[in-house]
């Protein structure tokens, strides 16, 4: 079932990081190994690097893109776009699930010819890859259900004709409650092999980590029964990284400092804390580890 997680990067980040400790005092450019695998008899760590901007929360959609209006909230998507692409096509090992496509169209169209190309090789590649794919992520209770499926239209029609891809993952991970509608129209009946998000009442989340319930296979629709089922993943508290090891602006975790020449050298201490988050997390998980690096403006 691990490969059921949105491009899993399997890679032991503890092992990793351990590879760049040097012994002399000398210090130099260090090629780490981020090459993925799974590892038998051993917990398999899936990274997901994901977007999850909102499309509208406390600014206007406009000034989410473009980073208006920051005494609100600190964010721009153009500038995760512009940073994420990047760093793919710097290094081919690296993996990133955009969801949003009404910021995507905008970016997009702001690329040049050349740019396009390359993303386009990336997309190709699988080293990007669209999860979702609608327009925003919806709600799922308030909104009518002809929205739901016009906005995830819209968004997956963008996607089969610019880059005839079909996003093959739902990505839920912050809706407020989750309707079998989900699960099994816009879920199974769309396609998707997996769906996974994070809101759940505290009850059912707390009952689920005991009993380690957490990954379910959703039957959506009585009268279509497994026809229409889906495996499903609910996170195992919010869709944050573990303590520790939230990187964006003004968060306060400790950078991974990995040159011996500082003072503030930190590698082992930062591995023994992702060790100690991933297996606190496969306490109560049943078939993977997934821990979300998110790259977003919520
Ligand atoms: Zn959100």
């Amino acid at each position: 079932m691990a490969m059921a997680v949105p491009m899993a990067i399997t890679l032991l980040f503890a092992i990793v990081l351990a590879g760049g400790v040097v012994s002399s005092a000398e210090f130099s450019y260090i090629e780490y190994n981020t090459t993925q695998r799974i590892v038998p008899g051993k917990i398999n760590v899936h990274l997901v690097p994901h977007s999850h901007d909102d499309v509208g929360w406390l600014k206007t959609v406009d000034q989410y893109y473009f980073g208006g209006n920051n005494t609100i909230r600190g964010a721009c998507v153009q500038n995760v776009l512009d940073s994420v692409i990047s760093a793919l096509l710097e290094d081919k090992n690296r993996k990133f699930i955009y969801v949003e496509m009404a910021f995507f169209q905008r970016w997009w169209r702001q690329q040049s010819n050349a740019k396009k190309i390359k993303v386009k090789e990336l997309v190709n590649s699988g080293q990007l890859e669209f999860i979702n794919g609608g327009m925003c992520m919806h709600d799922e209770a308030t909104p009518h259900y002809i929205d739901l499926i016009d906005q995830t239209t819209l968004g997956h029609k963008y996607i089969k004709d610019e880059f005839d891809q079909i996003p093959r993952v739902g990505w839920q991970i912050d809706p407020f409650g989750h309707s079998a509608v989900q699960a099994y129209l816009l879920g199974a009946e769309l396609g998707f092999d997996s769906l996974f998000f994070a809101r759940i009442d505290y009850q059912d989340r707390a009952k689920r980590l005991k009993e380690k319930t957490l990954e379910v296979v959703w039957q959506g629709s009585k009268s279509l029964g497994s026809s229409s089922q889906i495996f499903t993943g609910i996170f195992p508290r919010h869709y944050d990284p573990p303590d520790g090891f939230t990187f964006e602006i003004n968060d306060v975790s400790p950078p991974i400092q990995d040159d011996v020449l500082l003072f503030d050298y930190n590698v082992q201490e930062r591995v023994n804390d992702f060790v100690a988050a991933a297996l606190a997390q496969i306490g109560y998980c049943s078939f993977y580890v997934p821990i979300s690096i998110r790259a977003t403006q919520i």
